[in-house]
């Protein structure tokens, strides 16, 4: 069985959703209220993939909010987390996906310290960051948006927001090695970790994300802000591409413009419909098909019998493994979104 371990965007959205699910008792709760709830499972799901094979899972809420790590909570934070991965592996769970920012607390605040919770070990290899299919789904979203919108990659700079995190520099190895991309922008807060980057790239322009805009064809943001960010969509070339995968979004301005194509970044579609009711509380279009790629990783995980934490740790991401993963991803029926 595979599980996903999910939370939402901001408290609002959790209100919103705890009463849309007929959780009344939460939906007049405030902040205080959501570092004490305890994780819950909410959905049971069955996937069908392309080749007629039928998976079960569940989905575990974790109650982790942004606003937890904005106003500093930092131990509720970690709790919801380490309190979701105890959830999932007493219920039997072989293989789950650490969804959003549940992986990245697990890395900040080195959960993996962390092996006996109560009467239980933590059984790390049970669960996956789901990585590695976000970065192979956003370099292909790049290369399939690219292609049609007329974008040239061999004349084209792409500028990484997050660059240096764990699924943006996968996304910019892979940019190096697997196509003709001109022009790489690395973009990030802590300077030492992009020059390591560039050196390790032996390529890309180290730039803030004001003067990046301006020269970028493709702009992929994938940068963990807890907050979209505004921008100026003047300060934008035309055309362009902007694909965010941030969740929450990492950008927060709506852009209705002709030659400023948005996409959905690091969204998967599958072909047949899934049976569950989780996916319609995050807003995707096409709520029986459309799901974020680290979750598909965990269905793939289980579709393939390959219970093991296949993304693990910051910036191991191989080519390798993308490639791997994407085979599977191909089989079963997903394909990244490009809407
Ligand atoms: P990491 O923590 O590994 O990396 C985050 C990156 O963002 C780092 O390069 C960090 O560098 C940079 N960053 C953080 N804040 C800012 C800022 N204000 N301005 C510029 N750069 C910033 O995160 P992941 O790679 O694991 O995840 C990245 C994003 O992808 C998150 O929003 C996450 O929720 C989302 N995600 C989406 C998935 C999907 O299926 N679609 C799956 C998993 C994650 P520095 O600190 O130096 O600025």
């Amino acid at each position: 069985m595979f599980g996903l371990i999910g939370h939402l965007t901001s408290l609002d959205h959790a209100q919103l959703v705890a009463r849309d699910l007929g959780y009344e008792e939460y939906a007049d709760q405030g902040l205080e209220f959501w570092c004490m709830a305890p994780p819950q499972i909410v959905d049971d799901i069955t996937v069908t993939s392309a080749t007629g094979q039928k998976i079960q899972g569940k989905y575990v809420e974790s109650c982790f909010l942004p606003e937890m790590l904005a106003t500093k909570r930092f131990k509720a934070a970690t709790r919801k987390i380490i309190n979701a991965m105890v959830h999932a592996q007493k219920h039997g769970i072989d293989i789950t996906a650490l969804g959003g920012f549940s992986s990245i607390i697990f890395e900040n605040f080195n959960l993996s310290e962390i092996r006996q919770i109560r009467n239980i070990q933590l059984e790390v290899e049970r669960f996956t960051t789901g990585n590695t299919h976000t970065a192979y789904i956003i370099c292909r979203q790049v290369e399939e948006a690219s292609h049609k919108f007329g974008i040239d990659l061999s004349q084209a700079t792409v500028a990484i927001c997050g660059a240096t995190g764990d699924i943006g520099s996968a996304v910019c190895r892979w940019l190096d090695a697997r196509t003709d991309v001109k022009d790489l922008i690395l973009v990030a807060r802590n300077q030492e970790r992009l020059r390591d980057l560039q050196a390790q790239l032996g390529r890309g322009k180290i730039a803030s994300i004001e003067a990046a805009l301006p020269e970028a064809d493709i702009v992929i943001w994938v940068a963990s802000m807890a907050k979209g960010m505004e921008i100026d969509p003047n300060s934008l070339k035309r055309p362009c591409i902007l694909i965010d995968g941030g969740y929450p979004k990492n950008m927060s301005t709506t852009i209705q413009l002709p030659d400023i194509h948005i996409i959905n970044g690091g969204i998967v579609e599958h072909c047949l419909d899934i049976d569950w009711k989780i996916m319609k509380i995050v807003n995707m279009s096409t709520p029986a098909r459309q799901l974020f790629a680290c979750f598909a990783e965990s269905m793939l995980l289980e579709f393939e019998g390959w219970h093991t934490n296949f993304s693990w740790g910051r910036n191991q991401i191989s080519i390798a493994k993308m490639e791997q993963i994407g085979q599977a991803s191909v089989k079963h029926g997903f394909k990244p979104l490009i809407a």
